[in-house]
């Protein structure tokens, strides 16, 4: 076992998608490398610029698929930010929700919330039976906030 937790996750995603029959080109583990390691939600232009510098002749196309397979084996998922881009970053460890920093882009997974009576709440108002909730909270970091 690997100490380092970002090389083995990168390791346990690059093993799933050779697993799902992908052939794990240079661009695509550059990809994996970069969101596997990142804590910040990344748009695939970001991704992009980030790869170029590890992988040279990466494509935004390649991007494009990399991040649809990605999501398609639920390695990572597409965060919505205010601005309307989509933004992509590792996928939840089981029910977390997230924060993200609308100026930089840096996100947390929290868990233990305790959303339960205002489920209920809204089902009963609702009529609803409510069985899934995904929950993310925009602001600042403290770092964007200057303190
Ligand atoms: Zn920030
Ligand atoms: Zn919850």
């Amino acid at each position: 076992m690997s100490k380092n937790p970002t090389s083995s996750l990168c390791e346990a995603w690059l093993d799933r998608l050779s697993a799902n029959g992908y052939r794990l080109t240079q661009p695509l583990q550059a990809i994996v490398d970069i969101l596997a390691s990142s804590d910040h939600a990344l748009s695939p232009v970001d991704i992009f610029d980030q790869g170029r510098r590890a992988s040279p002749g990466m494509g935004l196309v390649t991007v494009y698929r990399a991040l649809e397979k990605l999501e398609e084996l639920g390695l990572v998922q597409r965060v919505h930010h205010p601005g309307g881009c989509h933004m992509y970053l590792r996928a939840a460890h089981g029910h977390e929700h997230l924060l993200l920093c609308t100026a930089c882009g840096r996100a947390e997974y929290f868990a233990g919330d305790d959303l339960s009576g205002l489920m209920e709440t809204i089902a009963s108002r609702s009529g609803f039976e409510i069985r899934e909730h995904w929950l993310q909270l925009f602001g600042l970091c403290q770092q964007c906030r200057g303190d």
